[in-house]
């Protein structure tokens, strides 16, 4: 009934692979962005699931053209956008192949291949960043879940006290704030402090309010501190607050969704130093290590305080304690039935080695540079930061008061979007609206990103003519 025959399938997954292929090379010359509004899309696609089948070439065909094409090019060249990121061909063959092989890497009963997989891929991140022996982690969806499963080891690990206490900057990432809810601190016991005019947190301040809380009755549980801020890609002070975490003994949580992969180049390094005093961290492979999405990681200082906030045993799976020294990887996480995220990881790396991965974070981090060297060179550009790939900027053609100039950046920013030669966001820095490029592409040039500053400028001439 729903199995096809092998020439069926082996032609269908060819016609998706030249599909997949034809779009990555016409990439360059395609607008960054194509979407189109509720009304449209409800029309061209609403409907009951259909009794009778249609041809699968036909369903593929309509799926590529009017879902999958109304859509931001995140690994378009030019997209600058949030946080993009272009996925390496081996990393999505290896989410085909897992598919393929209707992985489960819930246990190492059902998976003992994927499970150690996982294990070497977890174990290179944990060199990476530093942590010590007796540090693991797992492979999550994302930055956001990676940042729930730390939090909620970090409640675990203070005893799970009644009046929870976070500490976080106003750059943190809502992911944080969510988390934070979520492991069920009170709203008003979210303590979002205010940073200093380059977006960084300041360790005093955190340790007055640890022992402001503490005399309150409250219970201070976890500080949480950015290796890349969303906004900015500014580092916080991480050794500052390493040495408040450790004094106050509170668990240190590291956010390095955005950032945490610069580490491999040594400017990151430098930027990223303190990182590895971590209780926990999370990263995004799918971000700046090129990986289709979902691909995030949480790693902890001492894998059993996420065991013990996990582990749960149960009489169905009891099976599932199979064979010895080997973690089941549903204990150390929220979802039991999990698909093998690590194995685009591995296979990407196995195929480029780490040089290339390293070479490729090193041009995000150089064209950074370069663009921010040539806003502050340029009349009608303001530099307002640089940090780890992000450059915020704005037009500023000089002797325009405030408002005007937010009003004249928001229109420049929607002639970009309309236009759709390179994609752009912005963000607020110090209450200013500014301009902002997130350069992570393995494949952006310097050539694409100067195209886009030249875009920005001359829209910037438009729109104040
Ligand atoms: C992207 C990001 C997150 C959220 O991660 P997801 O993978 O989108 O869930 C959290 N923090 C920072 C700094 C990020 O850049």
């Amino acid at each position: 009934m729903l199995q096809m025959a092998p020439e069926t399938m082996r032609d269908l997954a060819h016609h998706v692979a030249d599909i997949l292929i034809e779009r990555s090379g016409r990439l360059p010359d395609e607008r960054a962005w194509e979407g189109d509004f509720k009304e449209a899309l409800a029309h061209q696609l609403d409907e009951e699931a259909p009794e009778s089948g249609r041809p699968a070439r036909d369903v593929i065909d309509r799926a590529a053209r009017d879902v999958l094409n109304n859509t931001l090019r995140l690994d378009h060249p030019r997209s600058f956008g949030f946080v993009p990121t272009c996925p390496t061909w081996p990393g999505v063959l290896a989410d085909f192949m897992a598919s393929g092989f209707n992985v489960n890497a819930a246990t190492w009963l059902t998976a003992s291949g994927p499970s150690q997989i996982e294990a070497v891929v977890v174990g290179w991140f944990r060199r990476w960043f530093g942590l010590p022996e007796g540090a693991g982690g797992l492979m999550t969806s994302g930055g956001s879940s990676a940042a729930l499963h730390a939090f909620v080891a970090a409640r675990e690990a203070a005893g799970n006290p009644e009046r929870p206490v976070a500490y976080m900057s106003n750059q943190s990432h809502s992911a944080q704030i969510r988390a934070a809810r979520i492991v069920g601190i009170s709203p008003d016991l979210i303590r979002v402090l205010p940073t200093d005019r380059s977006g960084r947190i300041d360790a005093g301040q955190v340790a007055e309010a640890i022992v402001a809380d503490r005399s309150a009755g409250y219970t201070p549980t976890v500080v949480c501190g950015n290796a890349g801020t969303p906004s900015r890609g500014e580092v916080d002070p991480l050794p500052a607050l390493a040495d408040v975490c450790a004094a106050e003994r509170v668990w240190f949580h590291v956010d390095a969704a955005y950032g945490g992969f610069a580490v491999l180049v040594p400017r990151g390094a430098q930027a990223l130093e303190g990182m590895e005093r971590a209780d926990s961290i999370n990263v995004d492979p799918h971000k700046w290590l090129f990986q289709p999405y979902e691909a995030g990681c949480v790693l902890v200082r001492d894998i059993a305080t996420l065991e013990r906030a996990f582990s749960i045993q149960h009489d169905v799976l009891q099976d599932s304690v199979w064979g010895a020294k080997h973690a089941n990887l549903a204990d150390y996480g929220i979802q039991l039935s999990r698909g093998f995220r690590a194995l685009k990881v591995w296979m990407s790396i196995q195929t480029f080695g780490m040089a290339a991965f390293r070479a490729a974070i090193g041009n995000g981090l150089e064209l950074a540079a370069r663009s921010a060297d040539y806003a502050r060179k340029s009349q009608k550009l303001e530099l307002v930061s640089e940090s780890l790939g992000i450059v915020c900027f704005r037009v500023n053609p000089g002797g325009l008061d405030e408002d005007t100039l937010a009003d004249m950046n928001q229109k420049v920013l929607a002639r970009i979007f309309w236009d759709g030669r390179a994609f752009l966001s912005s963000t607020m820095v110090n209450k200013r609206f500014v301009l902002r490029l997130c350069i992570v592409n393995h494949n952006t040039t310097w050539d694409d990103v100067r195209e886009t500053l030249e875009a920005v400028e001359q829209l910037a001439v438009d729109v104040s003519e």
